[in-house]
């Protein structure tokens, strides 16, 4: 067991000597070799993460370091690192390598963490089980038998299984938050912009925002920290001022104000999740903290504008996998056609060909109104829910997840099921707010249950402080 719960702990052991920064070290890459079955890793850089240790060590104990020193982290496999695979675990970049650091990775560097290599996803970050990946599943260390959710699985199970203390993932439409939940620990969707999306592999470039998982919210709020703020590269990333995350954990947060949205509690929400938010909610009324009943009418549309846009923003953002410039190609190429044809036949994996069908349908001259612009006027009315449902609320609460993990292979032949698993979280991503999966309960067979806050555009500090009431409730 580690001797710390957070990284501030963490620093004040290696200043003081009592742990050693090249043994926490090995003692994770000892831990990934043991778990080697759970597949969270696609690629480990043991040589540079203890030759990193070393001098970051030092760095530590002469007082001169950056606010991440010696924190050991993965970043999920979509995530540019110069001159390491860059691989979004598909086939078609299996051989490709990154020239460049993402800004995030850059970020992580410059405040002296420790890389210690790159976890497993679902193939290009599209799906709910990490099942669609070119390296193979990735298990849920917290019962081997389930999927540990997706499409960022491989960082989740590798926190939740202690081989890093933290990990990065990307959320398009839940793929932090999701398998946060499945795996009992933290994970924070940033609000769209707010961390540069500079080296990160386009899924749906109006969705993806990237983001951190930790075991603790502390360990969130310092990363969130490091890596959130304009970017020139991006030119998206937002300009606005980014707080000092890692004191909103001491604001007052008594008055906060939650809101409960009515829609999220229908059919199809597993019994005991129900049972579980219902008394957290009645704890939090029990400390007089204000709940009341909101409403995102447009809840219903949710899936379906999501996988309409995002297919399409994926279909576009996908077309440069022709084997010319980027991705593998093909041996049987006897014309330019068939070139393209074999290469991407062969080299992408059967959901992101699902995706780029149906992108390149919905974007078609036929059918571009029905679909595509209608999607967009719905993207619209489910953002004004939520600014009318933040215009009483501070933070809003749900479940992450309509299910508890559930079994390998159980979904994976049925794309629609394996969707709705999305309910909860794609909405976030939609209206381009932030959100938080915090790790509330266990169901009674232990897998762990799942409670999602999300907060207005830029307003993670309410999501921080809310997190904190939450957790003193659940200890
Ligand atoms: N599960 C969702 C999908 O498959 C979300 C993916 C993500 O957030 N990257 O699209």
């Amino acid at each position: 067991m580690l001797p710390y719960k957070n990284h501030f702990e963490k620093l004040e052991l290696i200043k003081s000597k009592k742990i050693d920064l090249v043994e926490n070290v090995k003692y994770f890459l000892n831990r990934i070799e043991k778990e080697k079955r759970l597949n969270a890793f696609n690629f480990v850089f043991e040589e540079e993460a203890l030759q990193s240790a070393e001098i970051i060590s030092d760095k530590i104990i002469s007082g001169n370091h950056g606010a991440l020193a010696g924190l050991v982290i993965g970043i999920k496999d979509v995530l540019s690192i110069k001159d390491k695979p860059l691989t979004c675990s598909s086939k078609i970049l299996r051989d490709f390598k990154s020239i460049y650091n993402a800004t995030v990775v850059q970020k992580l560097i410059a405040e002296d963490a420790i890389i210690i290599g790159k976890t497993n996803c679902d193939e290009f970050a599209m799906g709910s089980s990490n099942e669609n990946s070119a390296f193979g599943n990735v298990l849920n260390p917290v019962d081997e038998t389930k999927v540990p959710g997706g499409s960022s699985g491989g960082s989740a199970a590798a926190v939740a299984a202690f081989l890093c203390d933290a990990a990065l993932g990307t959320d398009t439409g839940g793929s932090i938050r999701q398998p946060a939940a499945f795996c009992g620990i933290y994970g924070l969707k940033p609000t769209y912009s707010r961390v540069s999306r500079f080296g990160l592999t386009a899924f749906a470039s109006s969705f993806d925002s990237i983001g951190p998982f930790a075991r603790s919210i502390e360990d969130i709020s310092i990363i969130l920290k490091s890596i959130s703020g304009y970017d020139k590269k991006d030119s998206t990333s937002s300009q606005i001022e980014v707080p000092d995350f890692t004191k909103s954990l001491n604001l007052k947060s008594e008055n906060i104000r939650i809101g409960i949205p009515k829609e999220y509690f229908s059919e199809g929400l597993n019994e005991e999740i129900k049972k579980s938010i219902l008394e957290l909610i009645q704890n939090l009324k029990n400390k007089n903290i204000s709940i009341t009943e909101v409403s995102l009418p447009h809840t219903e549309y949710t899936i379906a504008a999501y996988y309409i846009l995002t297919t399409a923003e994926a279909s576009s953002n996908l077309a440069r996998y022709d084997s010319v410039r980027f991705g593998k190609r093909s041996s049987k190429i006897d014309s330019l056609n068939e070139m393209y044809k074999n290469s991407r036949s062969e080299g992408l994996g059967a959901e992101v060909k699902r995706r780029i069908m149906l992108g390149t349908y919905v974007l078609s001259a036929g059918y571009y109104d029905a679909y595509y612009l209608k999607a967009q006027k719905v993207r619209r009315l489910i953002k004004e829910d939520f600014d009318n449902a933040f215009s009483s609320v501070d933070v809003i609460l749900t479940p992450t997840s309509p299910s508890l993990p559930f079994n390998i292979g159980e979904k994976s032949d049925d794309p629609l099921e394996m969707y709705l698993s999305d309910i909860f979280t794609t909405s976030a991503n939609l209206a381009g707010i932030p959100g938080i999966s915090i790790p509330y309960a266990k169901a009674k067979n232990g897998l762990p249950i799942g409670v999602q806050l999300l907060a207005k555009q830029f307003d993670e500090e309410n999501l921080i402080k809310a997190t904190k009431i939450i957790m003193e409730l659940a200890e």
